[in-house]
C-alpha cells in the first residue's frame, strides 16, 4: 500500500467565502486568492502544516441543495459516512474509510503507534476538557478497533535522543556542520528543502520518531513476532497533517516496503472510534505493547516546543559528563510561540541552543545561517505555534479564544506524565537499552544508518522563493 502524497491540504470552492483567516496564519504564503473569491493552496511552497484547516471556520450548511451532498464531499474528502460534525472550506485528506477496510482484513498484521500528543488531545473529542491525559483509554480503543499491536512513538522519540544526541556530540566535537538543525517535523523540513535548501547540511539526519518507529516495526518486531514484514499494515496517528506526507516520501522505506503505510490524525482517530460506537470515556485503561511501547517522560515532552531539546540535554548532559544531571526540569527550555535561546553548561561545554515555535520565526536564523554569524550549536524548529500539540490534525478549535487555552492545557498534561513516568531520560529505558544491545548495537552504528537515518533534497525551483 503507497500513501498518497498528492495535495493534502485542500480548499472547498464551493464554501470558501475568501475570509482570508488561512492566509494569516499560513507560515509560508502559500495561500493565493482575492479578499472575497475562492483561495488556492500554491502546493510546492505549502509545508501541510495545516494551520489553515484549524482556522477556517466556513461550513457548509445542511439545507443549501445548490451545493454538492455531504455524503459525496465526505467520501472525497476520505472521511466515513458517519461523520457529524460541519464539513469546513479548508479540509486535510481523510484516510479513515481506507484505515476501516483494511482493519477488517484478517490477512494483515495490524500495527499501530500513537505520537505523544494523542493522549492528551483526543478526549476533547468525546466532550472531555481540554488537555485531559487519556493513554490507556486510547490503548483500549485501539485494540477494540482490531490492531493486532499497539505501539507508541514516544518510544521513537527515545531511539531518535539515541541517534541525534549522538550525532550532535560529534559534530559539536568537530565542529562541524554546525549549527544542527532538528529533523523530526516534516514540515519543517519541507520548509528547508523549497526554500532553504542551503541549511539542508545542517539538518540532522536523523528520521522522525515516527518513520523510526516504522521501520522497527518492520524489523525488530517483526522478527520478535516472527511476521513477515510484508503481511504488516503499519499505521501511525499523529497530531500533524504533514506526517501523512512524509510518511509518502520515497526514501521512507525499508528494504522496499513502506515504514508507515498509513497516517491518520487525531481527529480521524475520533471518528473511527465513534463509528464503531465505542463508549471512549468509560473504557478501562489498557497498556501498550512490548516492546515498542516503552517509553521514557522524555519521549513524552516531543509534543511540546522545547522537548526535543530538553530530551536531548537530559541525555546529552549524561554522555558527556558521566554524571547525574542535576535537574531534571529544564524550566528555561520550556515556553510558548516564538523563538527561545539559552546557553547550557555541559562539562567544559557551553552550549548554546535554540528553540523556534512556529515556521514564521525561523527566517531570521536561517539568514544567520547562510551569512556565517549564527551563535547556536543546536536549535530546535516545529513548524506549528507551540509543537505538536497545536498540530493541524488535532482537535478542531472553533472559538479563536480557546486556542491558548487548549495549547496550555495540553502542554502541561505532556509534563505531567512526563513527570509521572518513572524512567525520565531516553537512555535509560530499558526497552532501548535492550533494542541497542540485541539489534542495532550502538547509536550511529550500520544497522541504525540503514534504517533510521536519511538524506534531504533541495525542492527549490529557480526564482518561484526569495
Ligand atoms: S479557506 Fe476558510 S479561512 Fe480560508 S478564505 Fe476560505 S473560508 Fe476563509
Ligand atoms: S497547510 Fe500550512 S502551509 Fe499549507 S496552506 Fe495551510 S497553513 Fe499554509
Amino acid at each position: 500500500m503507497t500513501p498518497n502524497i498528492d495535495p493534502i491540504i485542500h480548499i472547498d470552492e464551493e464554501l470558501c467565502t475568501g475570509c482570508r483567516r488561512c492566509a494569516a496564519v499560513c507560515p509560508v504564503d502559500a495561500i493565493i486568492g482575492e479578499a472575497g473569491t475562492p483561495q488556492r493552496i500554491d502546493a510546492h511552497r505549502c509545508v501541510v502544516c495545516g494551520q489553515c484547516v484549524q482556522t477556517c471556520a466556513a461550513y457548509a450548511a445542511e439545507s443549501d441543495p445548490s451545493l454538492t451532498s455531504r455524503a459525496e464531499k465526505l467520501r472525497q474528502r476520505g472521511q466515513l459516512s458517519s461523520v457529524r460534525e460541519p464539513l469546513f472550506a479548508a479540509y486535510s485528506t481523510g484516510h479513515a474509510i481506507e484505515l476501516k477496510e483494511a482493519l477488517a482484513d484478517p490477512k494483515r498484521y495490524k500495527v499501530v503507534q500513537c505520537a505523544p500528543v494523542i493522549r492528551v488531545s483526543l478526549a476533547e473529542e468525546f466532550g472531555l476538557p481540554l488537555g485531559t491525559l487519556t493513554p490507556g483509554k486510547m490503548a483500549a480503543a485501539l485494540r477494540l478497533l482490531n490492531f493486532d499491536r499497539v505501539y507508541d512513538t514516544n518510544f521513537g522519540a527515545d531511539v531518535t535522543i539515541m541517534e541525534e544526541g549522538s550525532e550532535l556530540i560529534g559534530r559539536v566535537m568537530s565542529g562541524e556542520r554546525l549549527p544542527m538543525f532538528t529533523s523530526c517535523c516534516p514540515a519543517w523540513v519541507k520548509h528547508a528543502e523549497t526554500a532553504a535548501p542551503h541549511v539542508l547540511d545542517h539538518l540532522s539526519s536523523c528520521k522522525s520518531p515516527m518513520q523510526m518507529v516504522g521501520a522497527l516495526v518492520k524489523t525488530y518486531s517483526a522478527e520478535l513476532d516472527g511476521i513477515a514484514p510484508a503481511d504488516i499494515l503499519s499505521v501511525a496517528v499523529m497530531p500533524c497533517t504533514c506526517k501523512k506526507f512524509e510518511a509518502g516520501r520515497e526514501e521512507m522505506n525499508v528494504d522496499g516496503l513502506r515504514e508507515v503505510d498509513m497516517v491518520i490524525t487525531t481527529r480521524e482517530l475520533a471518528q473511527l472510534i465513534k463509528d464503531k460506537g465505542i463508549d471512549f470515556i468509560n473504557l478501562p485503561d489498557e497498556p501498550f505493547d512490548s516492546p515498542l511501547g516503552k517509553y521514557s517522560g522524555a519521549g513524552t515532552i516531543f509534543g511540546a516546543t522545547g522537548g526535543v531539546m530538553e530530551a536531548a540535554i537530559r541525555t546529552g548532559y549524561e554522555l558527556v559528563t558521566h554524571e547525574s544531571i542535576p535537574n531534571l526540569q529544564l524550566d528555561f527550555i520550556r515556553g510558548d510561540e516564538g523563538i527561545r535561546t539559552a546557553t547550557v553548561q555541559i562539562g567544559d561545554l557551553e552550549l548554546k541552543v535554540a528553540m523556534v515555535a512556529g515556521l514564521k520565526y525561523v527566517s531570521s536564523i536561517l539568514e544567520q545561517v547562510a551569512g556565517g554569524t549564527c551563535p547556536y550549536h543546536f536549535i530546535e524548529v516545529m513548524a506549528c505555534p507551540e509543537g505538536c500539540v497545536s498540530g493541524g490534525g488535532q482537535p478542531k478549535l472553533l472559538l479563536e479564544t480557546q486556542r491558548k487555552s487548549a495549547y496550555q492545557a495540553r502542554k502541561s498534561s505532556i509534563y505531567r506524565h512526563d513527570s509521572n513516568q518513572k524512567v525520565r531520560k531516553s537512555h535509560e529505558n530499558p526497552a532501548i537499552i535492550k533494542l541497542y544491545k540485541d539489534f542495532l548495537g550502538e547509536p550511529l552504528g550500520h544497522t541504525s544508518h540503514h534504517l533510521l537515518h536519511t538524506k534531504f533534497f533541495s525542492r527549490k525551483v529557480k526564482g518561484e522563493l526569495k
